[in-house]
């Protein structure tokens, strides 16, 4: 009975599941809403998901040579319009500061939709000489876009976010390392939110304002829908150009650098829940829960109960697990519902009867199994091998999913019916924007990334010879 209450607070997957993700982020205490509208609140539970996400990330910028920087919130407005692209783009969803100290300024200042121009214009102080260059940086901050329609995690007027952004002598070097900042996502997405992700090139329509070329990762959601869950932009010289990013090369003449960036985004959180969840709620994948194993006392109030979690959860804690103990006065059953809808990837329970045997009673989120078969001797060894057994089942079970639901399509109706039921959708295009258009249009959809294998002949819009095979979806 307690158990059909619990999971009757969230609505149900399958037929409503705005309304699951909007139940899921708010009960599960990742997030609130800001008293300011389109804002979000990332509460305790939330942001030690993210801090595991940066920690991670972070540590794979620094390996691969990237250096952490802060550049200032505030960016002088003429900055923004000194790109024509980039201010076409950002120029409907900038917040602006007219007004400070009392009086009104001189020059408005924007508050940062990205900080490519803020960034260019300091690259134009400190890069001097072919010596000074490939210059690599990472700022991890807020940015804010003010956004029609807001959701937590997936489009909040104010997010948080990495942005990288490099600076190189040729255009070879800017536009490998795109590939490699997209391929470092890949891997993250699969290592540590055990999400499998589709990688490729934009379309001129979808790409960054201001890049030559944008690359995306892009998720499927649960419902079928592709999440942008992050993306590398190669710049040419577009910025090194508006901010004089220039440099003395090694034969003495005066040349643009060519820049690059990337980025990810508190939308990571969005897409891995939805990705993973399910109708009890979050299932969290084991290297970014903030509670790797909960554990359970099963007659707490008994001598002795208490003192063996708390033994247990030290030994795994001492192994580097992410353990706790749930020793408030709640039942056991109260306990287990709250810690699944809350995604904990491994519950331990443990009584008596089971200290008494030497045992511990194990349940997996991921599949939802109990087992009572381990010992307690090799706790650390079972919870290491049951945390990566689960990383690797989340990943292939949502690669599966993923797989089974990209259909090819050659006319517009087969498209249509593609993503009607929830598919991602192969099809040839001939690269003209108008056929792009049309496609949003009649299905809603729009091409999420060009794909590396181009086999299909016919555009799927106009019939002509097809210059790319796009997958098309519906996106958040
Ligand atoms: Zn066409």
């Amino acid at each position: 009975m307690a158990n059909e209450k619990f999971v009757s607070q969230i609505a149900d997957i399958e037929t409503d599941f705005p309304q699951w993700y909007t139940d899921v982020v708010v009960k599960t205490k990742l997030v609130d809403y800001g008293p300011v509208k389109g804002t979000m609140v990332i509460r305790p539970y939330g942001y030690a998901i993210w801090e595991n996400i940066q920690k991670e990330m972070d540590a794979r910028f620094k390996a691969a040579g990237v250096e952490n920087a802060y550049f200032p919130l505030l960016i002088p407005m003429s900055f923004m319009t000194k790109e024509a692209e980039h201010v076409e783009g950002f120029a409907p969803e900038v917040a602006v500061v007219t007004h400070a100290g009392g009086a009104k300024l001189e020059e408005p200042l924007v508050i940062r939709p990205t900080s490519e121009t803020i960034i260019g214009h300091m690259m134009g102080k400190w890069v001097e000489s072919w010596r000074d260059l490939p210059l690599r940086m990472n700022q991890w901050c807020n940015v804010m876009r003010w956004e029609k329609t807001t959701r937590p995690f997936l489009r909040t007027s104010e997010f948080l976010w990495q942005e990288g952004h490099s600076v190189y002598a040729t255009g070879e070097e800017a536009e490998q390392e795109t590939l490699n900042m997209l391929h470092l996502y890949e891997e993250f997405a699969k290592n540590v939110l055990c999400m499998p992700v589709l990688i490729g090139r934009k379309t001129e329509k979808e790409k960054f304002a201001g890049a030559v070329a944008t690359f995306g990762m892009e998720a499927m959601m649960h419902d079928g829908k592709s999440l942008q869950a992050g993306t590398t932009h190669y710049m040419g010289q577009n910025f090194a150009k508006a901010f004089g990013v220039q440099f003395t090369g090694v034969d003495g003449t005066l040349k643009y650098g060519y820049t690059m960036s990337y980025g990810v985004s508190t939308r990571l959180i969005g897409a891995l829940i939805m990705t993973h969840g399910d109708a009890r709620g979050l299932i969290l994948p084991p290297p970014v829960a903030p509670i790797e194993v909960v554990i359970v006392p099963i007659a707490q109030k008994k001598e002795g109960v208490l003192e063996a979690c708390n033994a247990l959860a030290d030994r795994l804690k001492k192994t580097g697990v992410r353990a706790k103990v749930d020793d408030s006065d709640n039942s056991p059953g109260w306990k287990f519902n709250e810690w699944e809808m809350k995604g904990v990837p491994v519950r331990i329970e443990l009584g008596p009867r089971d200290i008494e045997a030497g045992k511990m009673t194990v349940f997996r989120r991921d599949t939802l199994e109990k087992q009572d078969s381990f010992t307690l001797e090799n706790a650390e060894e079972t919870v290491k091998a049951l945390l990566s057994d689960i990383c690797e089942n989340m990943y292939e079970r949502a690669k599966t999913r993923m797989q089974s639901r990209i259909v090819n399509a050659s006319s517009l109706e087969e498209l249509l019916s593609g993503v009607d039921g929830g598919n991602f959708v192969r099809a040839g295009w001939c690269g003209e924007r108008a056929c792009e258009d049309k496609v949003k249009e009649f299905a809603q959809a729009t091409a999420r990334v060009l794909d590396e294998k181009n086999d299909l002949p016919t555009c799927v819009c106009c019939g002509k010879k097809a210059k790319h095979t796009v997958f098309f979806a519906r996106a958040y």
